[in-house]
């Protein structure tokens, strides 16, 4: 197999990438806080880490991928301020927290479903793993790196020499302009590990502890289920851009505290989509777009998902309505000329090569779309093309093998019609067939003529 080469975060570049014990590869994924719906752009990153799952497993590796649910602790700050997303959310809905984490991690496995991403082998939610991370919190406590504030119990930053490297955070900077009300914090840069229970008041999610009833704070659920199912040091881990200032230094002070390890060995994120230039997509700031929201405006969720594969992950990207109509319209050419192309044969081997080379190349999708097209000119046979773009597919995740024209849902009087302006045709009664397709527009369908015979769609 060619070389795969990635870009590793933590390294700032990009370095081949061999697994720890091949031929499995251990792959966890910060997955979604479940307080509300996903967007389109948290759903962005998620795209990018099932490209890069599926070029692994394109690439004969065994993944073994681990999603987390965060259903508690996620503050409103992410500097362990304000209130929980999860509580705000119950207060907002009327529906309890624990109601609101089932409805929502529901609706997010089916945008999952929409945008055909692989369903990670172990799915893992916080509330489920509460003594994994007081034991965790426990071992970090035990190497010295913790201290008890009125609130909770912190993880002292200034312990550890190299924090905050993945983020290359400049400390000292931090320090000095440190206007945020640190309250009794030591450094700006600790962080919660437990928050206790506001004193005069009963949380909806709370669990005894050795320090007392309260939760965990939003870091420690990462460290504590990777290591329960990965190990203490895996091969890749990954997330949107903005974990690389805050929660993924965090995550690895905590494993580096415990273990001494720096948790993963590739380190990758996906870049955001915006708006417009500047201004990203958040569920806090209210106005998002849902997979739903794509749904409702007519088009498949695959167009997103070609969409996305239309920059490279380490990008930003700027949504808008017409680049997400050109993927529409050329998913819609890219299914059209696969379902024509009839039964597969065997792939070209030249292709897929050059695919690869571009897939192994830190997953540039722009460029291995090139190849997609040029195979669609090409003049080999149908069935090899067809052979060729299932391997394709396998990594594209468009679904190009399953799908039919819609002919099935065209009304059987729509089709005689079509039939009979065919018939008009062949005997050359022009103004009948003019006649006949006015007549098919005007119950809203159009007629395509193919060189396989007229196809009927709707308008
Ligand atoms: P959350 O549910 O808020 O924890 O976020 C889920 C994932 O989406 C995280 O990996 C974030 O980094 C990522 N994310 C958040 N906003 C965006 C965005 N506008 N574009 C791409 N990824 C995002
Ligand atoms: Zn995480």
């Amino acid at each position: 197999m060619k070389d795969l080469r990635l870009y590793d975060t933590y390294t700032r570049s990009v370095r081949e990438f061999k697994p720890l014990n091949p031929p499995g590869v251990g792959m966890y994924t910060c997955g979604p806080t479940v307080y509300d719906y996903a967007h389109i752009g948290n759903l962005r990153t998620y795209l990018f880490e099932d490209i890069l799952r599926r070029v692994l497993e394109f690439n004969g590796y065994k993944v073994k991928h681990v999603m987390n649910i965060t259903d508690v602790g996620h503050l409103v700050s992410d500097a362990d301020s304000g209130e929980d997303k999860m509580e705000k959310g119950s207060r907002r809905t009327g529906m309890t927290a624990w109601q609101i984490a089932e409805k929502y991690t529901e609706a997010f496995k089916q945008d999952m479903v929409s945008l055909n991403i692989l369903e990670p082998r172990i799915w893992c939610r916080a509330t489920d793993h509460i003594q994994e991370q007081i034991d965790f919190i426990r071992c970090i406590e035990e190497k010295g790196f913790t201290y008890r504030t009125s609130d909770g119990i912190y993880f002292d930053t200034s312990k550890q020499p190299d924090y905050g490297f993945l983020g290359r955070l400049d400390l000292e900077g931090q320090q000095a302009g440190a206007r945020v009300d640190m309250g009794e914090k030591r450094n700006p840069t600790d962080f919660a590990l437990w928050k206790f229970s506001p004193k005069d008041q009963q949380r909806q999610m709370e669990w005894d502890s050795p320090w007392g009833i309260g939760f965990p704070g939003w870091h420690i659920e990462c460290s504590a289920m990777s290591a329960r199912y990965l190990g203490s040091f895996f091969d890749i881990h990954t997330g949107g851009e903005d974990h690389i200032t805050v929660h993924h230094p965090n995550e690895i002070a905590q494993t580096e505290a415990c273990y001494g390890t720096r948790l993963a060995n590739f380190w990758m994120h996906g870049y955001f989509l915006q708006l417009e230039e500047g201004v990203k997509m958040a569920k806090s700031t209210g106005g998002f777009l849902r997979v739903q929201t794509l749904i409702d405006e007519g088009y498949d969720p695959l167009a997103y998902r070609l969409f996305c594969m239309s920059a490279l992950y380490r990008a930003k990207l700027n949504f808008t309505w017409d680049g997400i109509d050109a993927a529409a319209k050329s998913l819609d050419r890219l299914r059209n000329a696969v379902y024509e192309w009839g039964e597969p044969a065997t792939a070209d081997e030249e292709f897929i090569d050059r695919f690869v080379d571009q897939v192994n190349d830190d997953l540039n999708m722009p460029r291995a779309m090139a190849v997609v097209w040029e195979l669609v000119k090409s003049d080999l046979p149908p069935a090899v093309k067809k052979a060729t773009m299932l391997v394709f597919d396998r990594v594209l995740g468009l679904r190009l093998g399953e799908w039919q024209p819609a002919r099935i849902n065209i009304p059987p009087e729509i089709l005689t019609l079509a039939f009979q302006r065919e018939q008009a045709r062949k005997e050359k009664r022009w103004a009948d067939a003019d006649s006949l397709r006015s007549q098919i527009a005007s119950a809203g369908y159009v007629v395509e003529d193919t060189p396989e015979g007229p196809r009927v769609k709707p308008k």
